[in-house]
């Protein structure tokens, strides 16, 4: 049984952590991310889907390649790949009472958002997953100056805007390289991977070392249930 007697801040990630792959969003982000640069670009869609992954491979993001080697402006980018249909994913009552369990009956504990996407992006799946109201804090991409996970500098930005001390903290993700840092740090990490799909977004950044993580689940929801 994982101890997490100590823990009074649970950060998650957002996409593919707080929701299943299975709900594809990600490919939803990914369609428009190609369309963007077809369009901005100018290039036909096989090309542009070359450039696209050049750009998260060299710069960690699509966007920070976009910035980098085109000067594109990050609003207008962010604006459009996140204009993605959320209308079938289901309230998640059962995820919400564990999140709500889990902090209950300690004070000052807080739940924490830590996404490379947007605020908005966060809060519009999340309603739909009827969760926004159990978040203190939501911390996006542009809250840390466009520097992604899982650079150190970006969690420099988060920790400094959040303030909490990572030894009392755990940290939850989909993508085993964005643990790194927080492991580094003193979090507890876990690694939420259901075994059904591997988004692109994984397939490109697993690198097969896995020392810097704790535990591993394929189901967030009951594995809240078995901590505290
Ligand atoms: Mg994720």
């Amino acid at each position: 049984m994982p101890n997490f007697d100590h823990i009074k801040n649970w950060v998650f990630d957002l996409d593919n952590t707080l929701y299943p792959p299975r709900h594809k969003l990600f490919d939803q982000i990914d369609v428009n991310m190609t369309n963007f640069i077809m369009n901005y670009l100018g290039l036909p869609k096989k090309e542009a889907h070359v450039k696209q992954i050049h750009f998260y491979q060299t710069y960690g993001t699509t966007l920070n390649g976009l910035m980098e080697e085109h000067g594109v402006d990050p609003d207008e980018f962010l604006a459009l790949v996140h204009k993605i249909d959320v209308s079938h994913i289901p309230p998640n009552v059962e995820l919400r009472e564990q999140l709500i369990r889990i902090t209950e009956e300690r004070d000052f504990n807080r739940r924490i958002v830590y996404t490379n996407g947007t605020r908005r992006h966060a809060i519009n799946v999340m309603d739909a997953l009827e969760i926004t109201d159990l978040f203190d804090i939501i911390i996006g991409i542009r809250e840390t100056k466009f520097v992604p996970k899982p650079h150190k500098e970006a969690f420099d930005s988060f920790f400094n805007m959040v303030d909490i001390n990572p030894k009392t903290s755990a940290m939850f993700e989909d993508l085993p390289k964005n643990l790194i840092e927080p492991e580094k740090r003193g979090m507890i990490t876990v690694l939420v991977q259901p075994a059904e799909v591997q988004h692109p977004d994984s397939r490109w950044a697993f690198n097969g070392d896995d020392t810097h993580i704790q535990y591993k689940t394929k189901d967030l929801t009951g594995f809240l249930k078995s901590v505290i």
